[in-house]
């Protein structure tokens, strides 16, 4: 094959984010769309970056480094707001894993991640990240375990 063609390891979409530098997720214009006001969905474009360090005060980022930060968004967003929910579908969140950590369980872990392979599950637009949450809720039921 003809290594022209042949697409460079950094060419694979994974942008940093300008201020913290953590690896972003790539989301589309639906989720965008979903949670910017009509004036900060103007400064980007329909693929951005969404930071998932949650100090970080940027949410959105484009390649040209223009950014939608924190305040810019009325909802609360996770995981920069720690209590929001994991994911905006169901409105799970930490304390919900707690609370089944609590008792020794996982009753209410599981039911969401029944529940979010249901059709009623729209995190495209429900998270701010665009993805499932499933994989974020089983990431932290785990840490949370310890
Ligand atoms: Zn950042
Ligand atoms: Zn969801």
């Amino acid at each position: 094959m003809n290594k022209a063609f042949v697409r460079e390891p950094d060419d694979t979409g994974t942008a940093h984010c300008p201020r913290c530098g953590s690896a972003g997720t790539s989301v589309g214009g639906q989720t965008l769309d979903a949670w910017l006001s009509p004036a900060a969905r103007k400064t980007l474009p329909d693929r951005a970056s969404f930071c998932p360090y949650p100090r970080c005060e940027v949410v959105y980022f484009d390649q040209f480094d223009r950014v939608v930060t924190v305040d810019e968004i009325e909802r609360p967003i996770y995981p920069k707001h720690p209590s929001a929910p994991l994911c905006g579908c169901f409105g799970f969140s930490l304390d919900d894993i707690e609370a089944d950590l609590a008792e020794g369980g996982v009753a209410r872990t599981k039911a969401l991640v029944a529940r979010a392979k249901t059709a009623e599950a729209h995190c495209l637009t429900a998270a701010a990240d665009g993805r499932s949450c499933v994989g974020e809720v089983q990431r932290c039921y785990m840490k949370l375990k310890g």
